[in-house]
């Protein structure tokens, strides 16, 4: 039968001082949540509904909603236009050349929620640190763990992915990447499979040399004191990457980068080298 290590269970005198004033500081926070009308009360304490992280992110914005939204028509004031209250909650306000009170909803969404340079409302500020602490307790390590499984598999379908799909070399030390690696596969934006071998004959017909080591894909051109790499994994554009020859692992590596885009049709040689030159005088 297993024991149970009690390596982390011996008493430590200030982890047990931490615990403690972390508990008085969530007594005091529960306090202040209850020192407001109890219609509020109920709105900032409804975090326990939250059946995830995820959930707790987007009821901190639809608790500020509900509470802007419940402001009483009697504490509000037109002016210039705009609808103002101060904070139902903390009863602050802001103080401006020509009104006083946060804007309705908006600003006063922005108070409570602490976005931007918003001055964070204390008491539902009290109630998200609440809310916080409960979804990680309840939440935190299953969806911590589910994210490594996720993760795990991931990692396992893209290590299969590159024994069997053309890999990109972009670069003289980079490891080469897969067609969607990167922000290709963030954006959906890579090029598609019947469209590579078009820009395949594109940067070959600017002089580019063709190598395939491998499943590892690399279009080059040598010049007398750089070489470029063409990247074409990109939906509308071709990229190419300057670097020194003959490349030397170095912080001065690249030499600059420039985009041509798919839509060029004509003289394509001399643009690729107005551009080239642009690129080279840049850096
Ligand atoms: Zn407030």
């Amino acid at each position: 039968m297993r024991t149970r290590s009690h390596s982390t269970s011996a008493f430590d005198p200030l982890e047990d001082k931490i615990r403690k004033l972390e508990e008085e500081l969530d007594s005091a926070r529960r306090t202040i949540i209850r020192l407001v009308p109890i219609e509020y009360q109920e709105i900032l304490e409804s975090f326990y509904e939250c059946q995830s992280t995820r959930d707790f992110w987007r009821w901190k914005e639809l608790a500020a909603e509900k509470i802007a939204n419940r402001v009483p028509e009697n504490a509000i004031t037109e002016s210039f236009g705009t609808r103002r209250a101060d904070c139902p909650l903390c009863g602050r306000s802001t103080m401006g050349p020509y009104a006083e009170g946060f804007a309705i909803p908006r600003g006063l969404i922005h108070h409570l929620t602490g976005f931007g340079n918003a001055h964070h409302c204390d008491v539902s500020e009290a109630a998200f640190r609440l809310g916080r602490k409960y979804v990680e307790r309840e939440f935190g390590e299953a969806e911590r763990t589910a994210q490594q499984a996720e993760d795990a598999d991931k990692a396992r379908v893209l290590a299969a992915r590159r024994t069997t799909e053309t890999l990109y070399k972009v670069h003289p030390f980079s490891p080469p990447e897969l067609v969607d690696e990167g922000s290709r596969s963030w954006f959906g934006t890579c090029r598609a499979a019947e469209k590579i071998s078009w820009a395949e004959a594109r940067v070959i017909s600017l002089g580019f040399s063709r190598h395939l080591d491998g499943n590892v894909l690399s279009l080059t051109l040598e010049r007398e004191d750089h070489i470029i790499f063409a990247d074409i994994r990109d939906e509308k554009k071709i990229t190419f990457n300057i670097f020194k020859s003959p490349p030397k692992k170095s912080k001065r590596l690249k030499k600059g980068s420039f985009d041509f885009l798919d839509s060029i049709k004509h003289d394509l040689q001399s643009k690729f080298e107005e551009r080239l030159s642009t690129a080279l005088l840049l850096f």
